[in-house]
């Protein structure tokens, strides 16, 4: 099954890569001049909690970047490693023919391809323009037509997998686009993830993304609801993790990313909830799940219920914390 998976032309339409099954060099079916010229340089702009070490990993796999990112102090290490930081999308759109772009919100993304000294300001012919922010997929379709109009090309590419996963470069893309440039931006997405999965039209990475995260949202609220209620019958929180995760109550946040302090050890609840994906930023995401089931009239009852306890944290103060603060935020309701 696994092997099927990887073929391009596979009878189920599926075209998937992972690290474990890599073809061999030169096997790919579709390779452009672009990839051919593998080690020119990349641009990369927003260099945060994930752009950071997804940059690095582009590093590692040899490849000089052209940097920006709106905030100077997140170049800085860059510019002492050697890589050229730049002042504007559109000059890292001129010195480089791939770029990919990892910033928070649709907003920032259209700034960037759009605004004044964006990406398309000066943007060269048949560049390939992986977007691997989480934003709404009908933005990901404008910007894709906006590129196409300048002779390039646009793909997104969202992410999967946490500050953990981009640092030890094991990510999951999720990539929309033209299938012909699946293999070009594959190359570049392989450097810093493990799995690397094709979902179709442009639009379609972020369809994906979006119902992976409104699940995770769900299920983290659930593990820090079980979790605090076992605490409260006495039970003690490493043991009670011990049995989820021999249990079928086990998930990625009971098992990975456990909410509770003191049950896992390099995980944002570890400390103080720093670090990992904002509470703001998950809110981001189920506000997208929510608009994306306005418009296809989908049911997605707990999904809402989610996004409104994530919109109250940030209200309450914790928009900046790790999500899996919502057990710190469930502990301060207890008196409901
Ligand atoms: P972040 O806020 O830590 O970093 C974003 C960076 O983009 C910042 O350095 C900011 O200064 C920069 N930026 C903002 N607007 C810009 C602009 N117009 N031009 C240039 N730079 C700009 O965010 P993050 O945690 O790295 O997340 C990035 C994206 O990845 C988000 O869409 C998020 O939903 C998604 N994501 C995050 C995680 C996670 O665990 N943090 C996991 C999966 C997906």
């Amino acid at each position: 099954m696994a092997a099927s998976l990887r073929l391009f032309g596979a009878a189920s339409g599926l075209r998937y890569w992972s690290r474990r099954l890599r073809p061999a060099a030169g096997s790919l079916a579709v390779v452009c001049s672009r990839s051919v010229a593998s080690k020119t340089p990349v641009g990369f702009i927003g260099l945060g909690n994930m752009g950071n070490p997804m940059a690095k990993n582009l590093m590692k796999h040899g490849y000089p970047l052209i940097i920006y990112d709106v905030f100077p102090d997140a170049c800085k290490e860059f510019q002492d490693a050697g890589e050229q930081v730049v002042s504007s999308p559109a000059d890292v759109a001129e010195k480089a023919d791939r770029i990919i772009t990892m910033l928070p919100t649709s907003i920032n993304a259209v700034e960037a391809y759009s605004g004044a000294n964006g990406i398309l300001k000066k943007v060269k012919k048949g560049s390939l323009l992986i977007d691997s922010s989480t934003i709404d997929p009908a933005v990901s379709k404008e910007l894709a037509k906006e590129v196409e109009k300048m002779g390039a090309v646009f793909m997104d590419a969202p992410v999967s997998g946490g500050v953990g996963a981009a640092r030890s470069g094991n990510l999951t893309f999720m990539v929309g686009g033209v299938e012909d440039e699946f293999a070009a931006a594959q190359e570049l997405l392989g450097c810093m993830g493990s799995n690397v999965v094709y979902c179709g039209a442009v639009g379609t990475g972020q369809a994906a993304k979006i119902c992976n995260n409104m699940l995770l949202a769900i299920s983290m609220i659930g593990t820090a609801e079980a979790m605090n209620l076992g605490i409260r019958l006495g039970l003690d929180p490493k043991l009670l993790a011990k049995i989820l995760n021999m249990s079928s109550g086990r998930c990625w946040s009971s098992d990975t990313y456990n909410p509770v302090p003191g049950v896992m050890d390099g995980v944002p609840s570890a400390n103080n909830y720093q670090g990992g994906f904002g509470t703001t930023l998950m809110a981001k995401d189920l506000g997208l799940a929510q608009d994306s089931a306005t418009s296809t009239k989908s049911p997605i009852l707990l999904g809402s219920l989610a996004h409104q306890i994530y919109r109250m944290m940030c209200a309450k103060g914790y928009s900046k914390k790790d999500f899996s603060s919502v057990f710190q935020f469930l502990r301060e309701e207890e008196t409901f």
